[in-house]
């Protein structure tokens, strides 16, 4: 694989990659690495971050820390933009005035059980990338070494497969697949003409990022008015957060890019077309009178001397 070839399927990745120009590895790779509190660089790592998290992170650590979505989002993360159109991404917030991760304590990791995907895989990194003629993803690894991290010097060798295995990322990779994809997919879309409306971004944010605020959207009287959800769903949804993540994909993948996963209620679309049509109207008789109140006050101006163009002041 050339530069060219790597540089379009890093363009591709869901997030973004190290400085270190990776090479592209498959899970049998064996790698020399091991990471343990008697390692001279000791936490060095979290001391430093830029840590991206999936939507099923969010959801293992408020859970853990026992917060709303809400309230461990401005706790512990600033929202960023992840591609050109303003998709919106989350990341650690480090400390108050500092680098290091808010979990970072000397003996290690505050929530090691469960710490986010980023920081299972490191030093391997997950490249999830689909072309555009292909329906599912393909992925593949890259090992970041970087100067502070003395575990590569560590004797131990093992595969990329065995070290993913032993830091417990599968149900990481399986509970994030489908925002992989859905994020994958809105990269591939191209860009839009024009930034998307704002709606949609925070849509993305909230279906994404913020269960319990997406938990009360779901069963709320206008989504219900909307969408013909079955009754055992919505408990389901209403009961288990991590069912509401994987419907919320599906309703992101519904309402951007159409793809049918609800049937809507009957009259739905004859309410939100009235509702449209209502909007447009109100637009315009607020246009009109804007042009109107212009007009008028355009003829209201008093008239200076010589206005008139004549030069006399009569
Ligand atoms: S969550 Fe834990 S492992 Fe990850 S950066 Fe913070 S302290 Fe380090
Ligand atoms: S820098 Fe590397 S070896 Fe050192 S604590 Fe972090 S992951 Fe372990």
């Amino acid at each position: 694989m050339d530069d060219s070839q790597f540089k379009n399927l890093a363009e591709e990745a869901p997030f973004e990659l190290s400085p270190v120009m990776p090479t592209l590895l498959e899970g049998d790779k064996v790698i020399q690495f091991r990471c343990h509190k008697d390692v001279g660089c000791w936490n060095a790592c979290c001391s430093n971050i830029d840590i991206t998290l999936t939507p099923y992170d969010i959801l293992r650590l408020k859970n853990r820390l026992n917060l709303s979505s809400g309230d461990f989002l401005k706790q512990y993360t600033v929202p960023y933009e992840m591609d050109q159109d303003g998709t919106p991404g989350v990341k650690f917030r480090p400390v108050e005035g500092g680098t290091a991760c808010q979990f970072m304590r000397p003996e290690g990791c505050a929530v090691y059980e469960d710490r986010p995907t980023a920081c299972r895989y490191y030093p391997v990194a997950l490249l999830s990338m689909r072309n555009q003629d292909e329906f599912t993803d393909r992925t593949s690894y890259a090992l970041v070494q970087e100067p502070h991290c003395w575990g590569h010097k560590e004797p131990r060798s093992l595969s990329i497969d065995e070290y993913r295995q032993e830091q417990g990322v599968d149900v990481y990779d399986e509970k994030g697949r489908g925002w992989r994809q859905l994020v994958l997919k809105k990269k591939s879309a191209g860009p839009a003409i024009g930034k998307p409306p704002a709606i949609s971004n925070q849509l993305f944010f909230m279906a994404s990022y913020d269960v319990d605020r997406f938990r009360a959207f779901v069963s709320s009287e206008t989504f219900n008015r909307t969408y013909d959800v079955p009754m055992e769903v919505m408990a389901t949804l209403l009961a288990d957060d991590e069912a509401l993540l994987d419907f919320g994909y599906n309703f992101l993948k519904h309402a951007l890019f159409g793809e049918r996963f609800l049937e809507e209620q009957p009259g739905a679309y004859e309410a939100r077309t009235e509702r449209l049509k209502a909007k447009a109207e109100k637009i315009r008789a607020e246009y009109e009178a804007q042009r109107e109140k212009r007009e008028d006050e355009k003829y209201a101006e008093p008239g200076k001397p010589g206005d008139c163009g004549c030069g006399s002041e009569g």
